[in-house]
């Protein structure tokens, strides 16, 4: 039986008989296979409601404090990123110009930035963005897109150094600022766009920074 996916995640919205998952089977969303997941996305970006859905799930969410399935054309780790987006940048992303960046001039830019392997930040400048909000709106598209939109940067050809110690290296005080905020490995891994055991490792190793530059303070 078909069933209105957009309906199993909110109230009620006047939007809600424009929604294309209204002819998909509501299974298709909770598909934790990278091809289900893929599927969910493909229907979402050719929705209609693509923007009025994206923020009534975040703002269900935010009230509900939890996330299962595809929405809006993006995981549930997508959708908490841009929780985090918002907690420690103060940016949301301006969804309708995302929209415009999956269009056909842009999304080819978008793909050959990130085919070469720049960063998200890198990617942003190069298609003339830099404001935190132009950062998450980039990464927004590059979600939409069916690209990671992760925040690390690429690993470099002659680079050994293990992921973990990257994510150190570059994102120390947005590991500090998630923790101090009350966010555990999943909220690291989210945001950062990394494995949830990468996110256990980075965490172990900012808390022993920590507690090493506390003990040089004492
Ligand atoms: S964006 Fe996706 S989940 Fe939202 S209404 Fe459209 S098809 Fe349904």
């Amino acid at each position: 039986m078909k069933t209105i996916h957009a309906k199993t995640i909110r109230n009620s919205s006047d939007w809600l008989d424009r929604a294309s998952c209204r002819s998909v089977g509501r299974e298709t969303f909770y598909d934790g296979s990278a091809e289900g997941r893929q599927a969910a996305r493909l229907v979402c970006t050719r929705c209609h409601v693509l923007l009025e859905c994206l923020a009534d799930t975040q703002a269900l969410e935010a009230a509900a404090e939890g996330r299962w399935g595809m929405a809006a054309g993006l995981t549930a780790p997508q959708r908490l990123a841009l929780v985090w987006e918002e907690r420690l940048h103060g940016a949301r992303p301006d969804a309708a110009k995302a929209r415009e960046l999956t269009d056909w001039g842009w999304r080819k830019a978008l793909r050959r930035h990130h085919g070469r392997g720049l960063t998200l930040g890198e990617i942003t400048q190069a298609i003339g963005g830099t404001t935190p909000q132009h950062h998450v709106t980039t990464r927004l598209a590059l979600w939409w897109l069916g690209l990671d939109g992760a925040r690390v940067r690429p690993r470099a050809a002659d680079d050994l150094t293990p992921k973990w110690q990257r994510v150190v290296n570059e994102h120390r005080g947005e590991i500090e600022g998630i923790r101090a905020a009350g966010g555990n490995r999943f909220d690291v891994s989210a945001y950062l766009g990394v494995s949830i055991s990468c996110a256990e490792l980075a965490i172990a190793r900012v808390n022993k920074l920590t507690a090493g530059v506390l003990e040089v303070a004492a």
